[in-house]
């Protein structure tokens, strides 16, 4: 693998890889930038077919933190830590302290934190061997605890802000979502776009999970295959990365794509085909970004109300890039992108200077 040639490289300051036999340990560390401040994001534990596969992948989700803490307005860089392994088979505290460890020796230029396949014990695990972590319990108004819900309330607002920019609607009532995956941010999505009136049309590949919220909201169930078909206004894709590629642009059935999931475009260019086709894409990692400001100021001791506050400011950033891109004729991801690079440019250059 010639890494510094890899297209998903793009400059990181450091890539690391970490390793313990004795507790099954195989980690890759990447940061790609600290001009705004220690790179903070999360830990995903996954069962990459290969060390390559994942490579690719904690850099492409390690630059997606940068823009992301970059736009959030957080003092932080971009980092990302993948473990190469099946979370339910392969978890113990002593391979989440062995991991601890091999954060603390980075003396503080990665923060981590839980994220897909790791949880808030894990880094209870973690904070045994390194101060660097965040996403732990919490008391009652601080900062923290799960992000999902704040990520769902970013979600949200970011849908109303895209309903009213591309159907001049000011309220969700009678508009249809159809969102997937129904976990820990697209259950609480599904409850705050209910309570506002909205129409539901739900995918999961878990039964219950829809069972839940068809009982609980009245949404109406819909295949796994062709929710992204549906006939709707919105589509919030909470599931997978890459759900928005060459292959399925052409099938989206809604006019927005507004949703929390990491990485949606496969490629950059398929934000182009998106606007080709007269969709308004809602760029990721501005909308998502609840966990992260959530995950961010825990980590440095702020209350519950500022963090809510923070997430307020997602709708308006958003409605910026909307404006900018029908402006500039551009795709929104390309405008947010030059916004983010911009805020880091800046910063390191204020660091030479
Ligand atoms: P989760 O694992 O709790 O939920 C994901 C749900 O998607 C599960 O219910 C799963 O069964 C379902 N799913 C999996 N494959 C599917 C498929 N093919 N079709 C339909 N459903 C499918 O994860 P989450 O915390 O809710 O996060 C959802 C997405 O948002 C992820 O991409 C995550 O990276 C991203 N995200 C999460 C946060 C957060 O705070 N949790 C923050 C930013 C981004």
């Amino acid at each position: 693998m010639e890494i510094y040639a890899m297209r998903e490289f793009d400059g990181h300051e450091l890539v690391v890889f970490g390793h313990n036999a004795g507790v099954g340990l195989h980690a890759v560390v990447a940061v790609h930038s600290t001009a705004l401040g220690p790179a903070a994001g999360g830990c995903r534990m996954w069962p990459y077919p290969t060390t390559d596969a994942a490579v690719v992948d904690v850099l492409r989700l390690s630059r997606g933190m940068s823009y992301k803490n970059a736009m959030a307005g957080l003092p932080f860089g971009g980092g990302k830590a993948v473990i190469i392994g099946d979370s339910r088979q392969l978890k113990s505290p002593e391979l989440f302290e062995a991991f601890g460890r091999f954060v603390d020796s980075l003396g503080g230029r990665y923060i981590t934190a839980e994220d897909v396949g790791t949880t808030a014990t894990d880094m209870e695990s973690v904070r045994r061997a390194t101060s660097f972590v965040s996403g732990l319990g919490r008391k009652p108004g601080d900062a923290g605890g799960d992000p999902g819900p704040k990520t769902a309330l970013g979600v949200y607002l970011g849908i109303k802000a895209a309903v009213k920019f591309r159907l001049g609607r000011t309220d969700l009532s009678g508009v249809s979502v159809a969102v997937q995956g129904i976990g820990g941010v697209g259950y609480h999505l599904c409850r705050m776009l209910a309570a506002d009136g909205a129409h539901l049309r739900v995918a999961d590949v878990r039964p219950a999970a829809i069972e839940r919220v068809c009982d609980e909201l009245k949404a109406l169930a819909v295949p796994v295959e062709s929710v992204l078909s549906e006939d709707v206004d919105v589509f919030a894709p909470c599931a997978l990365g890459a759900i928005l590629n060459a292959q399925t642009i052409p099938h989206v059935g809604a006019s927005i794509v507004a949703g929390a999931a990491n990485n949606q475009l496969a490629e950059d260019k398929d934000g182009l085909a998106l606007q080709h086709a007269g969709i308004l894409y809602a760029p990721d990692y501005i909308i998502n970004a609840g966990g992260i400001i959530s995950v961010a100021r825990e980590y440095q001791g702020a209350t519950e109300a500022q963090v809510t506050a923070e997430i307020q400011a997602i709708p308006g950033r958003l409605t910026e890039i909307f404006e900018r891109a029908r402006r500039e004729s551009r795709t929104t991801n390309a405008v947010a992108d030059q916004m983010a690079q911009d805020r880091i440019n800046a910063s390191a250059q204020r660091l030479v200077a």
